[in-house]
């Protein structure tokens, strides 16, 4: 039976049609400018059914997205399956699951209130991810169990001396202000798909998992539970990214406002949206430009790529304290799963501690593959990453209960 998988935006909405047990993917596609304009795209994955672009679709809420998206796959000429009836439920990715959701759960009205409570620590997020849940309620009914998978919930493992904040306790017992970590559904299904590879059992592996792509963040996983992650309360922590700046002073937030009149959310705006390798760089967010501008002799190309490099290294080394050891270097996401420049530079230097980079072996793109010298102490790997695989997973295997 066939998962649908949805991950709203506030005026989007990226689907996948997949069978878990198969790993098979049926149909993926995008609902953009909701609410405006209408974009809409349709991507069958089955030999013969064709593809289709449209714009000005009437998609005036996500409903109509949701609607859209529902005909397009029983659709009899181009549509993968032949009735609603071959959806067995519907996955949905939740940024934000808090204190309250340390794995993924069955959607019933005290989960969709538990989303609501957490919206505060995503005020972007979660409530475009409760608009996607309402939406396929509307349209899909009751029959159609709806399941909810969080980026925060795999971290929820994390020791308190890893995510409490040395700010005044208060903050936390009244606020919740602390590190909950994001990208958790990459990680868990990385760092599982890791051991698997090896053929090893999670619970004797160290591993530290990177995932870099625009947004990057690590995650220290012992035994196959997190037990720290670079991200913060908010993405904006740790690594920095394509355009956010990761952990620095929090007095230059301070220091800009006053020195540019801006308010604190216009200087935060800035170390989200353009800081990061754009911001050293000048030249772009995406690492392919930075790599053929660096080839061109653009030295903030080049300084950005050994910054982020750099940063990632030694969070490296710092995960492998935090777990007293490491067994695995795994790298995922558009950068770690293809940009063999980015993985060497990363691991130069490492050596000391076992982990190695094999010049041949580094080479690969997007597969999964070993990639440290033969017998070295630590092994190195590329893992790329399946978000929506993992929630298709977890959702049928709740709805089964
Ligand atoms: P997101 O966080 O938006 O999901 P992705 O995981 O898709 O991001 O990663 C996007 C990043 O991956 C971009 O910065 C892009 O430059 C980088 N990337 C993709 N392919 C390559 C490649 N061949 N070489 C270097 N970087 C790449």
């Amino acid at each position: 039976m066939n998962i649908l998988v949805i991950n709203a935006g506030s005026s989007s909405l990226k689907y996948q049609l997949m069978n878990p047990e198969t790993g098979a993917l049926l149909a993926k596609g995008l609902c953009e400018r909701i609410g405006i304009d209408g974009k809409f795209t349709y991507k069958p994955q089955v030999e013969g059914k064709e593809k289709l672009d449209a714009i000005d679709v009437a998609m005036p809420t996500h409903s109509e997205a949701i609607q859209t998206v529902l005909n397009a796959l029983v659709d009899e000429k181009n549509g993968v399956i032949a009735s609603m009836d071959e959806i067995e439920a519907v996955g949905h990715r939740v940024v934000h699951g808090g204190e309250s959701f340390a794995s993924s759960v069955l959607i019933d009205d005290a989960v969709m209130a538990a989303i609501e409570e957490c919206t505060p620590l995503a005020p972007l997020h979660n409530p475009a991810n409760i608009i996607g849940i309402e939406a396929c309620k509307a349209v899909l009914g009751d029959k159609v169990p709806q399941v909810a998978v969080f980026d925060t919930a795999f971290h929820q493992t994390m020791p308190e001396h890893a995510y409490i904040y040395a700010v005044p306790y208060e903050y936390y017992e009244n606020d919740k202000i602390r590190r909950y970590g994001f990208h958790g559904t990459s990680h868990r299904y990385v760092s599982k798909r890791a051991a698997e590879i090896l053929g090893k059992d999670p619970a004797e592996l160290k591993i530290v998992s990177c995932h870099l792509g625009n947004g990057s963040s690590l995650a220290a996983v012992s035994g196959g539970r997190c037990v720290d992650t670079s991200m913060g309360m908010t993405p904006l922590a740790g690594l920095p990214m394509g355009t956010r700046a990761g952990d620095m002073d929090a007095g230059v937030v301070e220091f800009i406002a006053n020195k540019y009149g801006y308010t604190v959310s216009e200087t935060l705006n800035i170390l989200n949206k353009k800081s990061g390798v754009l911001g050293v760089s000048g030249v772009s967010s995406d690492f392919r430009d930075l790599e053929s501008a660096f080839k061109e002799g653009n030295h903030r190309a080049g300084l950005a790529l050994d910054i982020f490099a750099y940063r990632v290294r030694k969070m490296i080394a710092e995960y492998a304290a935090a777990m007293g050891g490491v067994d695995v270097v795994l790298f995922t996401a558009g950068v770690g799963e293809n940009s063999a420049g980015t993985r060497a530079d990363i691991l130069k230097g490492l050596e000391f501690m076992g982990i190695t980079c094999d010049a041949e072996k580094n080479k690969v793109r997007g597969e999964e593959r070993i990639i440290s010298k033969d017998g070295a102490p630590v092994t190195v790997m590329v893992v790329p990453t399946n978000e929506e695989l993992m929630i298709a997973m977890d959702t049928m295997e709740i709805a089964r209960g």
